[in-house]
């Protein structure tokens, strides 16, 4: 069987079903957005790495390499915010380059991968540099630390607790949208752009919200519904998410209108806002929204299927579920 027919999630499943070695000090390994390891003094270590493949994560024709290593970073970093993580981390930094790279291009790519690292306190730390064949290839490793007391596994959602996430949702696909039809230069899209650009990971609010009544958390890399799907599997738990209750970026309606593009379809599969899904206790819902740090979108139910109700409460035929590798967008 070739890879494209079993699809990124199937591997996935597939070499965790083949007994990966583990030996002491593991306390998570693979399945959540980052594995955990035992540190000293209740403080668990986070270890994740995102690689980044010309042609597949990023168009250097509308892509600057300063933002790309800004984005390298920051998504890395999204990964110890969706386990509850925070504070002071590490990172390895390994490039593949064309060997037609301008030393110029490589400077700028550190450029905003070192604006990343001093914005979230992340120290750049080595790494390894190689010939890539075809095409830029850029992987980080990073290290980050989860206090015990924070620890937010996406299998933490129980039924009867709360969906809600974090900022909007929508805008980086959005600003891809916009990006693929060379509109990105457009005043309407700008901010649609940036925030595809140059994601913010959630570093600021994810060591608190344990404590505030959060469960479970996942980033919101592949798509709305795609990472409602990983909490539900790993929770053992079903989803009702209700679409029109999803926090929009401002201009949303109009801007997809621009575009010709099905919004609910963006907002839904689009991915890469690295805002936060949570699994929050209905009791404790309520500083969270009072807050304006999340906002309620839904509740976990009994079973495993996840619905997507619209604004009279009726189910909604939904889009493709989200981003995977290997198989074809569709
Ligand atoms: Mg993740």
């Amino acid at each position: 069987m070739r890879i494209e027919e079993l699809g990124e999630f199937g591997l996935i499943e597939l070499l965790r079903a083949g007994r990966l070695p583990r030996g002491e000090g593991v306390r998570l390994g693979a399945g959540d957005d980052a594995a955990l390891l035992e540190g000293t003094d209740g403080t668990l270590l986070a270890l994740t790495t995102d690689m980044l493949v010309e042609g597949i994560h990023f168009d250097l024709s509308f892509t600057d390499r300063a933002s790309l290593g800004y984005k390298a970073l920051a998504v890395n970093l999204s990964d110890i915010a969706a386990m509850g993580g925070g504070g002071s981390s590490w990172a390895v930094v390994s490039l593949g380059l064309p060997p037609g790279t301008e030393v110029g291009e490589v400077e700028e790519l550190y450029r905003g991968m070192s604006e990343a690292a001093w914005e979230y306190g992340c120290s750049l730390v080595g790494g390894d540099t190689v010939r890539s064949p075809r095409g830029l290839v850029l992987n980080l490793a990073v290290v980050g630390k989860v206090r015990e007391g924070d620890l937010l596994p996406r299998s933490g959602a129980r039924p009867g607790d709360l969906l809600m996430v974090t900022g909007e949702v929508g805008a980086s696909a959005l600003g891809l949208a916009a990006l693929l039809a060379g509109k990105g230069r457009e005043d309407i899209f700008l901010q649609y752009v940036k925030r595809h650009l140059r994601p913010r990971p959630r570093l600021d609010i994810s060591a608190g919200l344990r404590a505030r009544g959060a469960a479970a958390a996942i980033d919101i890399s592949d798509g709305v519904l795609r990472d409602l799907g990983h909490i539900c599997e790993e929770s053992g738990v079903g989803a009702e998410l209700r679409y029109g209750d999803l926090p929009l970026p401002p201009g949303a309606e109009r801007a997809a209108a621009d575009l010709g593009a099905d919004l609910a379809g963006l907002v839904l599969g689009g991915g890469e806002d690295y805002e936060l899904l949570l699994a929050v206790s209905p009791e404790r819902a309520g500083e969270l929204q009072a807050t304006g740090t999340a906002v309620a979108v839904g509740r976990f139910t009994e079973g495993e299927s996840v619905t997507v109700l619209d604004s009279t409460g009726r189910e909604m035929k939904v889009p493709s579920p989200g981003w995977e590798h290997f198989k074809e967008a569709g």
